[in-house]
């Protein structure tokens, strides 16, 4: 293995899934629902496969899903891309984030990233020979944040872009307005591109807005926006995502990605186009459900006596574990199945500098409330 990938090993949800599989322990971890999406996109799937939808799809994407994508930007944030030439099908946000950041980086370059990080962010950068700068979120009256001064302190000669995830996986935070204006007069000054993980962008809680960072002045020029399908519609296999931005960075993006996949997975794309068309009443109920299962495992962990950080989006909830008499959340999450039969996911991975987040444990709640209800029942034992 080269030199650059060693510190990667193996994922977390790789290692923390495995053992809840080995030790038959309840899997708050890795964060997949164990519910299915809307019927009737998953029996788009299956008579896309029955019509004949098997070869190879053109590189950047069916163009049903192209336009779904086109038309579900326009009519959610007002924002126009064209689907021919502004808009790329990828295999997931996973591979339009690498694809993006190894078309954007030279060797050397830099990416500034706000750290707890979703852990694929590092390794595209590591890929790419270019170097992470990392933006430390801290709680703040409850609420993970980020420092102006130090956002700005950490770009220099060689940022090349800021990756922005909000809503953000592992904290929960829905970037405010005034955050992202404070990105996005960064990438304006320095003349950075904005990449913009929006994989969660429908799952926000309590009427909290998501933002697009292109939606912002000056900022759709230089943005490239990322989603998938995994999240919105609970098809975390399907691994079909899409980046949307101005034609030269959607061509840039695109000559990476042909030889990574070449092109995606043509059935699930037919599928998730019916879903952005269709399914989006459905979502809305997934997203008051999720509400409903955020207050139910907040309240349980709380009880349990953990210090919760009540998510306004994703489908995770980020707890210290210090008012249990813990200190190192990996220690705790790899003692956890034997502790309690449940298994967590040590935030300190997702750092750059983990010390600064050993003691914070991260807890998926996109499970059947019975399911919820047996895990902090398991917890309430650990104080
Ligand atoms: N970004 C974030 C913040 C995530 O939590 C995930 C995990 N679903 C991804 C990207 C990857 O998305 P996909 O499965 O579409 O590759
Ligand atoms: N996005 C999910 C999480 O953060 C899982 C991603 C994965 O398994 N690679 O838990």
């Amino acid at each position: 293995l080269v030199a650059r990938m060693r510190e990667f090993g193996t994922t977390i949800f790789a290692e923390m899934s495995a053992l809840a599989l080995r030790t038959g322990s309840i899997n708050l971890g890795q964060g997949f629902p164990d519910t299915d999406g809307p019927a009737a996109m998953l029996e788009r799937a299956v008579s896309a496969i029955r019509e004949g939808s098997n070869q190879y799809p053109p590189g950047p994407g069916v163009p049903e899903l192209r336009r779904a994508v086109s038309e579900h930007r326009k009519d959610h944030y007002g924002l126009d891309y064209d689907p021919d030439g502004e808009i790329l099908v990828t295999v997931g946000a996973t591979e339009a984030i690498a694809a993006t950041i190894l078309a954007l980086c030279e060797p050397g370059d830099e990416v500034i990233a706000f750290e707890p990080y979703y852990d694929s962010y590092a390794a595209a950068v590591a890929l790419a020979g270019a170097v992470l700068r990392p933006v430390t979120l801290r709680p703040v009256e409850g609420r993970f944040t980020f420092d102006p001064a130090e956002l700005r302190a950490a770009a220099g000669p060689r940022t090349r872009a800021v990756l922005v995830n909000s809503p953000h996986n592992p904290t929960g935070t829905v970037f405010t307005r005034a955050e992202l204006d404070e990105i996005a007069q960064l990438c304006l000054e320095r003349d950075l591109v904005a990449v913009t993980d929006e994989v969660y962008e429908h799952l926000t809680f309590d009427g909290v807005e998501h933002v697009p960072v292109a939606t912002l002045p000056g900022m759709r020029e230089r943005t490239v926006m990322i989603s998938s399908a995994g999240k919105t519609f609970s098809v975390t296999g399907w691994k079909t995502g899409w980046i949307c931005a101005p034609p030269e960075l959607v061509r840039a993006a695109q000559t990476v990605k042909q030889f990574l996949t070449f092109t995606a997975a043509a059935p699930w794309q037919l599928a998730v186009a019916h879903g952005l068309r269709h399914e989006l009443d459905w979502v809305s109920s997934l997203r008051a459900d999720l509400e409903s299962k955020r207050d139910r495992l907040t309240a349980g962990l709380s009880a349990a006596g953990f210090e919760v950080y009540r998510p306004a989006g994703t489908y995770f909830v980020q707890t210290d574990i210090r008012p249990l008499g813990f200190t190192d959340g990996l220690a705790l999450t790899r003692e956890l199945p034997s502790l309690a039969g449940v298994v967590a996911i040590p935030t300190q991975v997702f750092y750059a500098r983990p010390e600064r987040g050993s003691h914070f444990v991260r807890f998926a709640f996109c499970k059947r409330d019975e399911v919820i209800d047996e895990a902090v029942g398991r917890l309430a034992g650990l104080g």
